[in-house]
């Protein structure tokens, strides 16, 4: 059993990283307040509460939208405040294997923005997100939407490229995901498209598969969030295409009716 000594250290190691970051405050979520009894003389056997049916906590990912984790600076903050932030990263154990630390690219003010797990061996090559294989399909699966792959804003979870292009660890995963709700934060999109397993349950703090989170919009700090398979999984699993297609056919419509309301 790990003793309060082990956590409150645990903690510490998170503030001191948060203050590393830039961040200057966090939301702590409240503790559920008690409902005022008129006659506090009179006490009744405690019972449980019951999540309705339509209340966040009764949702499929619950606490998603508040944890100890959901931190956010405290201003208004550009992507080129958190580039230069991340400058030349040391702050987990993928910095001295990496080429380039890949940010992020495209439009600042995207309304949709695609976020998928770690760079490759072209996006360290490169600095850049989703050039390879996968890239090209992300740049198709875009345009079959309609929209140009410059409208959209495209990054990672991690911005350095794990060896071998292994799965991503918890550790670099608690050391860079910071820096993606920042990025969040910045661009404001109105959907965010969540690219691969690594990608959804990072921001939806769930261990829910990808094919249980796919095929609608979850909402997610005032946009909504569609997991989708990851492009790279597709070019070995050609078939999953069409579950895709469809994933972008309801990321099309929700944008489309977003813009449709704003002009009326
Ligand atoms: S993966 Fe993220 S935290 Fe780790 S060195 Fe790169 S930028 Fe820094």
């Amino acid at each position: 059993m790990k003793d309060k000594a082990f956590f409150r250290a645990q903690i510490l190691d998170h503030l001191r990283l948060y203050s590393d970051l830039g961040v200057r405050w966090m939301r702590v979520p409240e503790p559920p307040r008690k409902p005022a009894s008129r006659r506090p003389e009179l006490r009744s056997s405690p019972t449980p509460p019951v999540a309705k049916a339509d209340t966040p906590a009764a949702a499929p990912i619950i606490g998603m939208n508040t944890s100890m984790f959901d931190v956010l600076p405290s201003d208004e903050e550009s992507l080129d405040t958190i580039q230069s932030d991340l400058k030349d990263c040391r702050r987990c154990k993928l910095s001295p294997s990496r080429r380039n630390l890949v940010f992020g690219s495209g439009n600042p003010h995207a309304e949709l923005m695609f976020v998928g797990e770690a760079p490759g061996a072209d996006e360290d090559e490169q600095g850049l997100p989703f050039v390879g294989r996968a890239g090209q399909l992300l740049t198709k699966i875009i345009e079959s939407i309609g929209m140009r792959r410059e409208e959209v804003f495209i990054c990672n979870i991690l911005k350095c490229r794990p060896p071998g292009n292994r799965n991503p660890e918890p550790d670099e995963i608690a050391s860079c995901e910071q820096f993606l709700f920042r990025q969040i934060a910045a661009v404001k999109p109105k959907v965010i498209c969540a690219l691969g397993a690594f990608g959804a349950q990072t921001l939806l703090r769930t261990t829910q598969s990808i094919g249980r989170l796919r095929g609608q919009l979850i909402d997610y700090r005032g946009a909504k969030l569609m997991a989708t398979f990851h492009p790279a999984y597709l070019l070995r699993n050609p078939i999953e295409k069409r579950k895709v297609w469809e994933d972008m056919q309801i990321v099309r419509d929700y944008i489309l009716s977003i813009r449709a309301s704003n002009k009326s």
